[in-house]
């Protein structure tokens, strides 16, 4: 059985109820797998009664600072505690974090030894029991990605942030869908150079008419304007399959 925790479903503006985007996976409690890395993951693993110091596989989707911030601290809480850490990531967010390592003083054998694994040069990675990974290039910054997830005979995609792309692996009735869903058409309209790097929820809604996933998990939200989250929900109303998760919703894969 493979759980999925949404940790943070926020954009990088986080609100009283929701903190930045990042999901947590693990289908035994050793191996846990951390998909982005925004800040207090130590504090949100204890109130999931899990163990941090099994947290020893990072994957950071690319370099803005609500999905990666956090990575200092991880390492830092890890002192004395666990022993090595893998990271998945690009060339551009691996560099920030061997710089951000260095400037922290992280580097030394107090804190987990860290093998960076470049996804880019990998088809595939095998993560944890069942679970393996791919990444797919998205539509949002330098060096950027979406991580296509096998596990037994399912998929899930998770977009991270993007604009509607081509690049999406192929996404039919078994895949679950966890997409960019920063705002509503409204607010992309009022602010249209996010079209080039995120995804509003009629232009999601399109998508998922279009592919058909098992479920659609719209996530990063970013809820500035009054009455927003209430705005994306009528979009995406008519949907069947949607689940709109809240921090530290948690889906079960079987
Ligand atoms: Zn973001
Ligand atoms: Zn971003």
């Amino acid at each position: 059985m493979l759980r999925i925790v949404f940790l943070g479903t926020s954009a990088s503006i986080s609100t009283k109820q929701r903190d930045n985007t990042s999901i947590l996976l693990y289908n035994n409690k050793k191996d846990l797998i951390l998909l982005d890395c925004p800040g207090s993951i130590v504090q949100k693993l204890q109130r999931l009664n899990l163990d941090f110091t099994r947290l020893t596989k990072v994957i950071i989707t690319h370099h803005h600072p609500d999905h990666i911030y956090g990575i200092i601290s991880l390492l830092h809480c890890q002192f004395r505690t666990t022993k090595k850490i893998t990271i998945y990531s690009s060339k551009t967010s691996i560099k920030i974090i061997k710089e951000l390592t260095k400037l922290f003083g992280l580097q030394s054998k107090d804190y987990p030894r860290i093998t960076f694994v470049n996804l880019f040069n990998k088809k595939r990675v095998s993560l944890s029991g069942k679970v393996k990974i791919s990444a797919f290039n998205n539509t949002h910054c330098r060096d950027s990605f979406g991580v296509n997830i096998l596990y037994k005979d399912k998929n899930i995609v998770y977009s991270s942030d993007t604009a509607i792309t081509d690049a999406l692996p192929l996404v039919n009735r078994s895949t679950y869908l966890i997409h960019d869903c920063t705002s509503s058409s409204k607010f992309f309209k009022k602010y249209p150079d996010l079209y080039k790097m995120h995804t509003e929820s009629s232009q999601l809604k399109n998508l998922a008419l279009k592919t058909n996933p098992k479920l659609l998990v719209p996530i990063h939200f970013l809820l500035l304007a009054k009455g927003e989250f209430k705005k994306i929900k009528r979009e995406l109303k008519g949907l069947k399959n949607v689940f709109l998760p809240k921090d530290y919703s948690c889906l079960t894969i079987k």
